[in-house]
């Protein structure tokens, strides 16, 4: 085996080391040693910090060029606007399902295991500043989709927005044909060039995903969990659900793919999520895994995986279902069915709503928790131990959007089983094929 060869095997493998490594790294320097400016100053705010958010930030730059390029280049070569139209209508539905069925797979887990019940309030250190989220104004929601202006969507990476304008100029990029063909190539080139740039990064992320997880590790204290231990059981047995029966039963069963392979395949970017519990920022490796591991075309994952790391929130979904229980059982609020559908529906569009960025899912849990008249001084309860769940969450929001996408590819006949059955030989992520 060459040393290249080597190389390419042990990423996933690699990455898989780092997340482990990085807890225990983490846990040992919260325990055993001494907080001192060597410890907190140096290694944790120091080194782990500017190393994991380098990190980040690395991949946030890759965001807004790559998502801006690749959908202009798949709607130009789709072309077809209604064939477009189809995708993104049952796109939306796939996403609409899937988070009411989380929703209601978390008020059900929530209902057996009885996260709040004999919960001593005040042995729970509550946080204070919960922010708040206003239900918006649905009209005004649904115009903000169209930008005012293209450029400072993109600079303020509006996700939403940065979809619709792409979209556009692909159409008419396709319909004016050889005409404008200097641009077509420039987008197409510009396209690949983020792509080398989205491996470049991936190379470092066994170190950046280290850090990321050795600084969450050593600053979380385990005692607060204890209290909660019911509540995380509830959120990780809701996700666990999700991810592999919901998802992967939903894979075999439209696509006939084997969800054993399809997961391992995933597991990097999945990893790279949980450790910097950020969908936006997976948008380019999420492209790039299906596209290279599962054969999806980029024509559409560069369309939907961005909509979903914008709109489609399983995971956060899960967190709100299982929150609304807890602290209804916790504050001793019953909560009758109506209550549960109306919990259905506003977490729906939270959801919809939350960005794919760290906590927001707390912030707009506000608006699930007025809905139904619940104390929001609740979720001052959960954010202590939030972290984690948000970390786990978003590994389980990405894969919704990877398996949705999947179905969508393969409905649309822009599925190469080829390339998923070639993966299962080589079976793991390489950053440069
Ligand atoms: N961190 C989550 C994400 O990026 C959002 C949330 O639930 O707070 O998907």
């Amino acid at each position: 085996m060459s040393k290249t060869e080597k190389k390419k095997v042990g990423l996933t493998t690699r990455i898989f080391i780092s997340l482990i490594l990085g807890a225990i790294a983490g846990v040992l320097l919260h325990y055993f040693v001494p907080s001192g400016q060597i410890r907190d100053d140096i290694i944790i705010n120091g080194i782990f910090y500017v190393v994991g958010q380098g990190f980040i930030r690395l991949m946030q730059m890759l965001v807004a060029p790559l998502v801006f390029c690749s959908l202009v280049c798949g709607s130009m070569s789709i072309g077809d606007t209604k064939k477009l139209g189809q995708v993104g209508v049952k796109t939306m539905l796939f996403y609409l399902a899937t988070t009411a069925c989380a929703i209601a797979l978390a008020l059900s887990v929530a209902n057996v295991i009885d996260p709040g019940i004999g919960l001593d309030i005040s042995s729970i250190e509550a946080a204070k500043d919960v922010g708040s989220a206003e239900a918006t104004n649905f009209a005004d929601t649904l115009l903000n989709i169209i930008p005012t202006n293209p450029f400072s969507a993109l600079a303020n990476g509006e996700m939403l927005q940065i979809i619709v304008f792409a979209l556009i100029v692909g159409i008419i990029l396709a319909k004016l044909g050889d005409r404008v063909e200097t641009v077509s190539n420039f987008f197409g080139q510009f396209n690949d060039i983020m792509m080398e740039m989205t491996m470049m990064v991936m190379a470092v992320a066994p170190i950046g995903v280290f850090c990321l997880i050795a600084k969450t590790f050593a600053g979380i204290g385990f005692d607060a969990f204890i209290p909660m231990l019911k509540y995380m059981l509830a959120v990780l047995v809701g996700l666990a659900m999700q991810c592999f029966i919901v998802y992967l039963g939903m894979l075999k069963i439209f696509t006939g793919l084997n969800p054993i392979i399809f997961i391992k395949n995933f597991f990097p970017v999945m990893a790279f999520a949980f450790s910097t519990a950020t969908s936006n920022a997976t948008i380019p490796l999420s492209i790039d895994a299906l596209a290279k591991k599962m054969g999806v075309s980029k024509k559409i994952s560069s369309f939907t995986v961005p909509l979903g790391a914008t709109i489609n929130m399983d995971g956060t979904a899960i967190m709100q279902g299982v929150a609304v229980v807890f602290v209804a059982q916790a504050f001793g609020i019953q909560l009758d069915m109506m209550d549960y559908m109306t919990v259905i529906g506003t977490a729906t569009l939270a959801s919809v709503g939350t960005a794919g960025v760290p906590g927001v899912g707390l912030i707009t849990l506000t608006m699930v928790f007025n809905s139904v008249n619940l104390p929001v001084e609740g979720i001052a309860l959960i954010m202590g131990i939030d972290r984690i769940l948000d970390m786990t969450r978003t590994a389980v929001n990405i894969t919704g959007d990877a398996v949705c996408t999947t179905i969508v590819a393969h409905q649309n006949k822009m599925l190469d089983r080829e390339v998923f059955k070639n993966s299962v030989s080589k079976s793991n992520i390489s950053g440069k094929e």
